[in-house]
């Protein structure tokens, strides 16, 4: 019978075996619970091809070749790469990319992919160090339908925040504005090793349809970075100093019959896009 590699025996063997530690540095904690594991990527709609972000031991990355055409994994820790071809031998449709993921060729890869295989999806049990840059990077690049990923439950919460609450940010708002966005399953910390103090929850999203081209979602996000950069600000002092513009800050805000003393944190998506649309004009 196979035993897969996220059960808590094959990881413990296989973590002796090449005398591994998990990195904290590299917010290594491996999923030990197969159950969790298979749910996840089945849930992923990764049939076609799917990309993963730190396949770790590849407890993960097996599930997803088991159930895809093809899985690209990227890893940036260099000892965990002879372990993951030993460990994934048995799948000839995976490829593991030693390299991290915030500096890869995402659109290449994307295309790449989609040209061979006909979609591309993404699941990842995210290292929790890099998890907003890895999301900003992944809402900006390639139009990817589903995107299926383990974060800690805090970062989880940001996706149902809404203005006004504490973790609202420009994530909740980028996500909000791409796709609709769904807890799937809480994780508890013991399904880990080694084992977190927190819960971790799979989140889910899915793309929406929207007019704007990527160019414009990139500019529109880049605006809701620099509305959000210093929070304790109000919109306009942070609009002001992305234009480096005061009148403009001002009468765009006017325009859209917002308050200068709002701030950023109290503005929903719509009243942002406006923002956006008026600076467009
Ligand atoms: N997927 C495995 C699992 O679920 O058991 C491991 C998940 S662990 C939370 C995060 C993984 O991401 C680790 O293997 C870590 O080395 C890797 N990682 C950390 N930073 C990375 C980066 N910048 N690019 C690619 N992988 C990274």
């Amino acid at each position: 019978m196979t035993r897969f590699i996220s059960t808590p025996s094959r990881t413990k063997e296989i973590l002796q075996t090449y005398g591994l530690k998990a990195r904290k540095g590299f917010g290594q904690n491996f999923l030990v619970d197969p159950i969790i594991v298979e749910r996840c990527a089945l849930a992923a709609h990764c049939e076609n091809a799917v990309i993963e972000i730190g396949p770790g031991i590849g407890g993960l990355t097996e599930q997803l070749a088991r159930h895809s055409k093809h899985v690209t994994a990227y890893e940036v820790d260099a000892d965990l790469i002879p372990v993951l071809h030993d460990t994934l031998a048995a799948y000839d449709n995976v490829e593991i990319i030693l390299q991290d993921f915030l500096t890869c060729d995402l659109e290449g890869k994307i295309q790449e992919l989609r040209e061979k295989y006909g979609s591309v999806s993404v699941c990842a049990n995210l290292p929790y160090y890099i998890t907003t840059p890895v999301l900003f990077r992944l809402f900006e690049h390639g139009e990817i339908p589903y995107i299926t990923v383990m974060v800690q439950k805090e970062v989880g919460d940001r996706f149902a925040a809404k203005p006004k609450d504490s973790e609202y940010s420009a994530l909740s708002v980028e996500a909000a504005y791409l796709y609709d966005v769904k807890k799937l399953f809480t994780v508890p910390g013991r399904s880990f090793n080694p084992s977190p103090n927190v819960d971790s929850v799979i989140i889910q999203f899915t793309r929406k349809e929207v007019e704007k081209d990527i160019a414009e979602i990139r500019a529109f996000f880049e605006l809701v970075r620099a509305c959000f950069k210093q929070r304790r600000k109000t919109l306009y002092n942070n609009l002001r100093e992305y234009l480096q513009d005061v009148d403009k800050a001002r009468a765009v805000l006017e325009a859209c019959g917002l308050p200068l003393t709002m701030r950023a944190q109290e503005a929903d998506v719509d009243q942002l896009v406006s923002v956006f649309e008026e600076l467009q004009k």
